[in-house]
C-alpha cells in the first residue's frame, strides 16, 4: 500500500473555546493519529500523569532542550515555557502517523514558518459574550482573572488569523465533524502527484 508521510496537525485557541476536549474527541475517531506530548516548566495539575499529558521538566533541563536545538517550537504561556519535542513528533510523522499539536497560537506560527506544509486550525468562540460566559463559568476564574483572560484572547484570536482555517465552535458536535472533514480533506490533498507517484514507482 502506499505510504506517504504523516501530516502535522496544529490546534489552538483562546483558552476557554473547548480546544482540550475537541481534541480528544478527534484523538478518539482518528486512525493513524497521535498527539504530541509537550515539554513544559509548569506544575502537573489534578491527575495530570508525567509523559501520558506533559513531560514536566524543570527551567534547567528546558533551558538545555533550547541550547541543543531540541524543539520545534516553544514559547511561554501564562508565564510558564511550553516546547514540542523535534524528535518524537519528526518520527511519527515518518511512520506515517499524522502528528496533533495541542499548542498556543504562537507555537503555531512557529510551526507553520518551519513546516509550511503543516496544517494549522484555529478554532473560534461563536462570540465574545459566549467566551466571557464560559471563562465566568469556570468555577477556578475570578471576575478579575476573566478580564484579563479576555484581553488575552483577543490578541490571541487576531493571530489566528494566519492559520490555514477557521473553526467556530458553537455547537460541539458540528464542530467535532468539521474538524475531522477539514483534515479527512488534507490527507487527499497530501496524496500529491509527486509524493504519490514516487511511492509507486519505489516499491
Ligand atoms: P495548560 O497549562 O492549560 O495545559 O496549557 C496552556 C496553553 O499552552 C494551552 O493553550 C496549550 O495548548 C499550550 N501548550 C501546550 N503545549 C504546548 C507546546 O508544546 N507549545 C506551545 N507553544 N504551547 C503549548
Amino acid at each position: 500500500m502506499y505510504q506517504t508521510k504523516g501530516i502535522p496537525i496544529v490546534v489552538s485557541a483562546a483558552s476557554g473555546t473547548g480546544k482540550t476536549s475537541l481534541c480528544l474527541r478527534l484523538l478518539e475517531t482518528l486512525s493513524h493519529a497521535a498527539r504530541s506530548i509537550s515539554y513544559t516548566t509548569r506544575q502537573p495539575r489534578g491527575d495530570e500523569v508525567n509523559g501520558r499529558d506533559y513531560h514536566f521538566v524543570d527551567d534547567a533541563r528546558f533551558d538545555r532542550m533550547i541550547e541543543d536545538n531540541e524543539f520545534l517550537e516553544w514559547a511561554s504561556v501564562f508565564d510558564r515555557r511550553y516546547g514540542t519535542g523535534f524528535l518524537a513528533v519528526d518520527q511519527q510523522l515518518a511512520g506515517g502517523v499524522d502528528v496533533l499539536l495541542d499548542i498556543d497560537v504562537q507555537g503555531g506560527i512557529q510551526i507553520k514558518e518551519r513546516w509550511p506544509h503543516a496544517l494549522t486550525i484555529f478554532l473560534l468562540p461563536p462570540s465574545m459574550d459566549e467566551l466571557r460566559r464560559r471563562l465566568l463559568n469556570r468555577a477556578t476564574e475570578a471576575e478579575e482573572a476573566v478580564e484579563q483572560r479576555l484581553a488575552e484572547a483577543r490578541k490571541e484570536i487576531d493571530q489566528g488569523q494566519q492559520y490555514d482555517v477557521l473553526i467556530v465552535n458553537d455547537d460541539f458536535e458540528q464542530a467535532a465533524a468539521d474538524l475531522r472533514a477539514i483534515i479527512r480533506a488534507e490527507r487527499i490533498h497530501n496524496c500529491r502527484p509527486n509524493s504519490l507517484v514516487q511511492v509507486l514507482l519505489n516499491t
